[in-house]
């Protein structure tokens, strides 16, 4: 008997590479390309640093108080967290607890399987179909733990209706059913309405993409009363002070900031259906991404081979070496002029080829 053998053994999900070399075009972890709203840095300047001896407020009032104003809910449906990956883990924690088997798609957010590892928790992928959609019908009248959906769905940048995460959430009664959002704001229809219908329903969502701040660690969840609860109980038992005093005054500040929000939203949906087109031009075929990136395939040289090349260039993207998906580069929308040398550079190196 050794102490190794009492250790919890995971294999650890891995981000996305953060290079330190300056004058790089980072596409490669689904970040904003835009600088947070204007208000988050006024909200910043007013932090008193003396303040920072004394506990945050543990409810993280304030801004759950914006969530809960600006989507039209109780503060009692509303749950925070360090990032949306902070908010999954304590979800996966709280909800997944009968031991039968949770779901999701065989393609997805790579961390869905690390957290179910982690808590022990036994899972089943379900293939998504050939052209990598969701097969809705796969999850009704399955007896399972749970049922975990990223929607849109990532790595694919598939979008599926409100209908059919509806027919997953009302063919589940008996289990909770998470919803991953953290894409919805790119041209997505978020299952948030489903609310008033379906106690068995968390939505999550994140300030890293579309309210561009990544660097806080800021993520939220909506659920009925009952439901956040549970998972308030659980984030209690663990962490008394999740959110610390920066992340609360940037936060609330983004949220309350709309017009900026929907200004960049827009900005990125308009050069992510520019470059879709210059992509497709250039012999990249993909599906119609409804997120800040596009996962794409060249007709003729390898993903791999590209992901070096650019890399070379200085040019960072996603490349996954896993079955069905290792011939994908997921690309991140970055400014105009971040895109424009992407082409470039892929324009020159494909008329070579
Ligand atoms: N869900 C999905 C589908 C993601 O791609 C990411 C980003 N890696 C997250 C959740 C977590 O994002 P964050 O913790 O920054 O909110």
């Amino acid at each position: 008997m050794s102490w190794e053998d009492g250790v919890r053994r995971v294999v650890p999900y891995v981000p996305g590479e953060q290079p330190k070399q300056a004058g790089i075009i980072k596409l490669n972890t689904n970040e904003c390309p835009y600088p947070p709203a204007p208000g988050v840095r006024r909200a910043l300047d007013k932090l008193d640093c003396g303040s920072m001896r004394l506990y945050p407020d543990p409810e993280s009032g304030e801004l759950v108080k914006a969530l809960a104003e600006y989507y039209g809910l109780s503060e009692r449906q509303v749950f925070v967290g360090v990032g949306s990956d902070d908010v999954l883990a304590m979800a996966f924690l709280t909800f997944f607890n009968t031991g039968k088997p949770i779901l999701f798609p065989d393609i997805t957010y790579s961390f869905y399987d690390v957290w179910a590892d982690l808590f022990r928790i036994p899972y089943e992928r379900l293939p998504l179909d050939e052209d990598f959609r969701i097969r809705t019908e796969d999850y009704a009248d399955r007896e399972c733990g749970g049922i975990v959906i990223a929607n849109p769905n990532a790595p694919t940048g598939i979008l599926l209706s409100l209908s059919e995460v509806e027919r997953i959430v009302s063919a589940n009664r008996d289990v909770v059913v998470i919803v991953d959002e953290a894409y919805i704001d790119f041209g997505g229809e978020s299952a948030l309405p489903l609310l008033e219908k379906y106690e068995n329903l968390l939505v999550v969502q994140t300030c890293s993409k579309s309210r561009a701040m990544a660097g806080m660690r800021i993520g939220f969840a909506f659920g009925r009363e009952k439901l956040i609860g549970y998972l308030s109980d659980c984030r209690f038992s663990f962490n008394s002070y999740p959110m610390n005093r920066p992340a609360l005054a940037a936060g609330t500040a983004a949220i309350k900031e709309d017009a900026y929000f929907r200004e960049i939203c827009d900005k990125i949906i308009e050069t992510r259906e520019r470059v879709k087109g210059e992509l497709k031009e250039l012999g990249f075929s993909f599906a119609d991404s409804r997120t800040n990136f596009v996962f794409a395939a060249h007709e003729r040289v390898p993903a791999r081979e590209i992901f070096k090349m650019l890399k070379e260039k200085g040019i960072y993207v996603r490349y996954f070496a896993k079955p069905r998906i290792d011939n994908h580069l997921r690309i991140t929308i970055g400014t105009d002029e971040e895109m424009d040398r992407l082409i470039a550079v892929l324009r020159e190196y494909l008329g070579k080829q």
